[in-house]
């Protein structure tokens, strides 16, 4: 299992604060309107099938990795001066603080596909989705939607975005989920090498159901079955 040391803690504990969302460094985006409302919807949901967000998550952790594979078949270099970059998923469960985990060595994404891709370009299928679901359709066709990715509010209150891609510097999205997001420069984390992770930061109500080893353990064996890549899982002792 994973040690967690003080300083891990004490980090964790200080970024729980959603310090980038107020600070002057970082850059400031509204979300779209209707990406908006959809969010406002899934994180004042009392739908109790969340469980799809881990699905959701880890599908887009498999799409990046397609991706930076299918671009190796034709560039070895895509995958690093050492080539050791696995193309694997790694879930972490950090029990002290209610903090999950999500980390790929996909494809990354650049600033501009932070703030593209989780914020203001909405998709064709966002106000569909969003009329689905204002007329009491289920929320675990979200996926089908292409907005997969804001079921992730199912559980969390705050989420950060680690992500790296090959042709950008190492950045930070975060949201509270509250019609605004945050992008800042990574100064403060390990470098990625490339890929993304998702630190999701777990409602009191979703925590005694998601920061449990067991049940944990048991959904990701459910979703890892038509995912191509390796999936590991690691869970802190308390
Ligand atoms: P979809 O997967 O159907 O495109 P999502 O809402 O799940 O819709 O994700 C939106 C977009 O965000 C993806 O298309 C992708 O560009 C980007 N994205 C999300 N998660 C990741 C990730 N782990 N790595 C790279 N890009 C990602
Ligand atoms: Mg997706």
């Amino acid at each position: 299992g994973l040690t967690t040391d003080a300083e891990v803690v004490q980090r964790e504990a200080e970024s729980i604060s959603a310090r980038h969302l107020r600070s002057q460094n970082s850059q400031k985006f509204e979300f779209q309107a209707e990406v908006s409302r959809l969010m406002d919807i899934i994180i004042n949901s009392l739908y109790s099938n969340k469980d799809v967000f881990l699905r959701e998550l880890i599908s887009n952790a498999s799409d990046a990795l397609d991706k930076i594979r299918f671009l190796s078949l034709t560039d070895k270099t895509v995958l690093g001066e050492r080539n050791d970059a696995e193309l694997d998923i790694h879930i972490k469960l950090d029990k002290v603080n209610n903090i999950l985990t999500i980390r790929d060595r996909g494809v990354g994404m650049t600033k501009e596909d932070l703030i593209k891709n989780l914020g203001t370009i909405a998709k064709s299928g966002t106000s569909a989705f969003l009329e689905q679901v204002q007329q009491g359709g289920d929320l675990n066709l979200i996926g089908q939607f292409g907005v997969g990715f804001y079921s992730v509010y199912l559980v969390a209150d705050y989420v950060e975005v680690i992500s790296k891609h090959n042709d950008d510097k190492q950045y930070i999205w975060e949201s509270k989920a509250d019609g605004k997001f945050a992008v800042i420069e990574d100064t403060e984390n390990e470098p990625l090498g490339r890929g993304t992770e998702i630190r999701i930061h777990l409602k009191k109500d979703a925590s005694e159901l998601y920061a449990e080893e067991t049940k944990l353990r048991e959904l990701v064996k459910k979703y890892s079955e038509f995912i191509d890549f390796p999936i590991y899982l690691w869970a802190s002792k308390e």
